[in-house]
């Protein structure tokens, strides 16, 4: 089977639409640890695997010998190193034919605190000798559309990247490339540095968002501590906050600019624009 798990989470719905276009529905299964979450996966005829990356018991039967299997990366940061060590655990034991993994935009060089439990599972992967296919996602273009309601009240884009720019792409063209590389031939033992074709600055994110809303968007670059504090404002988590704040030093020094056009590639289509992202999100706000 291919197997994906965090089904319910929003990558992995959107890697299951992919599969389930080409791929008859008994041949994908999904790992989920919440069964009700899944009914409707169910109902469209994939088979669901109950299983906890939390709890290495509930992840006996997860995989069988020969599944190709995509592990999208948990969303408890902090945690993750001994959740995926479980599930390559897992994989191993099972005898899976190829372990996909969605880490992070340059792997190893990725220099920020988001990446660090990214770069320890890609070791772990190295180490269990499986055959992998390293699937490294830059930004997702909905981090920033998801938050349009502030932006159009303050009239503000609020960062603290400077000039940085950041190549991001929707969640739906990464989910495009890992149904790709689950289906497709060639994908073992290769690593995709997957990224949006276009790298744009939050001075261009602000100008797009005015454009497409009609109302005045300024983008405010702010020190980082200024930042922490509208963020612990708005109510994120203080640790969280700081991850966030590091990822835009980040930004600033070029981390999430990459283009390796490994995207495009794999989709077999230029990524989709961030002006269409900022579109379809200004409709539902
Ligand atoms: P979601 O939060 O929507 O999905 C995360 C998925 O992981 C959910 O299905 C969730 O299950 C599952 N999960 C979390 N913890 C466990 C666990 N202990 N056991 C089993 N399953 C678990 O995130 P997205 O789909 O948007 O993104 C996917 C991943 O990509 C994130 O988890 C994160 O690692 C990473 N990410 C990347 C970003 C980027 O810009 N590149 C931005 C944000 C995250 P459930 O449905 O039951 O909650």
């Amino acid at each position: 089977s291919i197997v994906v798990t965090g089904a319910t989470g929003q990558l992995g719905r959107l890697v299951i639409d992919e599969l389930l276009a080409t791929v008859p529905a008994h041949r994908v299964a999904a790992v989920v640890r919440n069964k009700e979450k899944a009914a409707d996966l169910a109902g469209r005829g994939v088979e669901l695997r109950v299983a906890d990356y939390s709890r290495p018991e509930t992840l006996a039967d997860a995989f069988e010998a020969g599944d190709r299997v995509l592990l999208i990366s948990g969303s408890e940061v902090g945690q993750r190193v001994a959740q995926h060590a479980a599930v390559i655990a897992a994989a191993t034991a099972a005898g899976v034919a190829q372990l996909a993994y969605t880490g992070i935009l340059g792997g190893p060089e990725a220099d920020f605190r988001l990446a660090d439990e990214h770069k320890e599972t890609e070791r772990l992967i190295l180490e269990s000798g499986l055959p992998y296919t390293f699937l490294r996602n830059g930004w997702y273009t909905e981090n920033y559309t998801e938050h349009l309601a502030p932006v159009l009240q303050h009239g503000a884009v609020v960062a603290s990247a400077g000039e940085g720019r950041v190549a991001s792409a929707p969640r739906a063209d990464y989910a495009a490339a890992a149904a790709a590389a689950l289906t497709g031939e060639g994908h073992l033992h290769q690593v995709y540095e997957l990224s949006g074709d276009t790298a744009w600055s939050f001075a261009e994110y602000a100008a797009e968002v005015a454009r497409l809303s009609g109302k005045e968007i300024a983008y405010q670059d702010v020190p980082a501590e200024t930042h922490l504090s509208v963020l612990t404002g708005a109510g994120v988590p203080e640790a969280f906050a700081e991850i966030l704040v590091d990822v835009d030093a980040a930004v600033r020094r070029g981390a999430l600019a990459r283009r390796s056009g490994d995207l495009a590639r794999l989709i077999g289509r230029p990524t989709t624009p961030v002006a269409e992202t900022i579109e379809a999100a200004l409709r539902t706000a």
